[in-house]
């Protein structure tokens, strides 16, 4: 599992590394259950490599 805010730490750096190479890519190989405080399970599932987000339905 990861903390929602974990992600979208993992997100931003992500971000970061892109505008410095713009042909990177992430084909998403291990996805992590988000859980936030107070809610628990979020039920989107987060790219420990990216931090893109997919929502239970879409993954
Ligand atoms: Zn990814």
């Amino acid at each position: 599992m990861i903390h929602i805010k974990d992600a979208q730490v993992l997100y931003k750096k992500w971000q970061k590394m892109k505008e410095e190479d713009p042909n990177l890519s992430c084909d998403h190989p291990t996805l992590l259950r988000e859980y936030a405080d107070g809610i628990g399970k979020t039920g989107d599932r987060i790219c420990n490599q990216c931090g893109t987000a997919f929502s239970a339905n879409e993954a």
